[in-house]
């Protein structure tokens, strides 16, 4: 076993049966990512479009690709065909294209809301209330190709543990109101937050998916 394998089976001993290990592959060569498949990882996370695509080409037919970057409205079409699961849904408009561009490829297309739960301004994401006033419009009940599966959220990049656990303690309140909200287009069943340096108290506060770079292929060289 070479050290990608190793870390994917140490973390999944870390996590419970319910959390689903997302391997975030961006920048790592398919060479990585045919290892970790070959240790039985069949979900990957990429955050530019260009390098998902590109990838999903390369690599075996049932890899689970999940977009987890900022979506660029005009890129989604290159995605639709395949993708699995896309984390950073940030507007409305950007649903009305993954809506338009599912119905294309004929698929339901599941998605994220990403809420800002970080201090920091540079995060992206929807407040709660914006959330809020997506998952009750009307609008939302056209979009016959989409289902919203719960939320994504990154906390701030900081050693300060308390403050991370608040800002996922936060999002998972919020995700917890809003079950009561589901209809045909909202089903949260999905809770997406936590990386390489806090899945683990993510988890502790009620996190359903984990996206894990650094802790499985090593440092990236570059960052994007
Ligand atoms: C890169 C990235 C990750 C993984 O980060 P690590 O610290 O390497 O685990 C998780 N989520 C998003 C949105 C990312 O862009």
């Amino acid at each position: 076993m070479n050290f990608i394998q190793k870390n994917i089976q140490s973390i999944q001993k870390n996590i419970p049966k319910g959390v689903t290990l997302i391997a975030v592959s961006k920048t790592h060569p398919v060479e990585f990512i045919q290892q970790a498949y070959d240790a039985g990882q069949r979900v990957f996370g990429e955050n530019k479009i260009q390098e998902l695509t590109a990838k999903h080409e390369q690599l075996p037919k049932d890899i689970q690709w999940h977009m987890i970057g900022h979506l660029q409205r005009n890129k989604i079409k290159y995605i639709a065909p395949f993708v699995h699961l896309i984390h950073g849904v940030d507007d409305f408009k950007k649903l009305i294209e993954i809506n338009k561009q599912a119905k294309k490829n004929e698929r339901v297309i599941e998605c994220l809301l990403q809420i800002k739960i970080a201090q920091e301004d540079t995060k992206f994401g929807l407040s709660m209330d914006d959330a809020l006033e997506i998952i009750h419009s009307k609008e939302l009940l056209e979009l016959e190709n989409l289902v919203i599966k719960g939320f994504m959220g990154m906390a701030s990049f900081t050693d300060n543990t308390e403050q991370v656990k608040q800002e996922f303690a936060s999002l998972s309140e919020f995700h917890q109101k809003t079950i009561a909200l589901q209809n045909e287009r909202f089903s949260p069943t999905i809770l997406s937050m936590g990386m390489s340096s806090d899945y683990l108290l993510a988890i502790e506060q009620g996190s359903t998916m984990v996206r894990v770079g650094s802790a499985i292929f090593g440092n990236r060289n570059y960052d994007i």
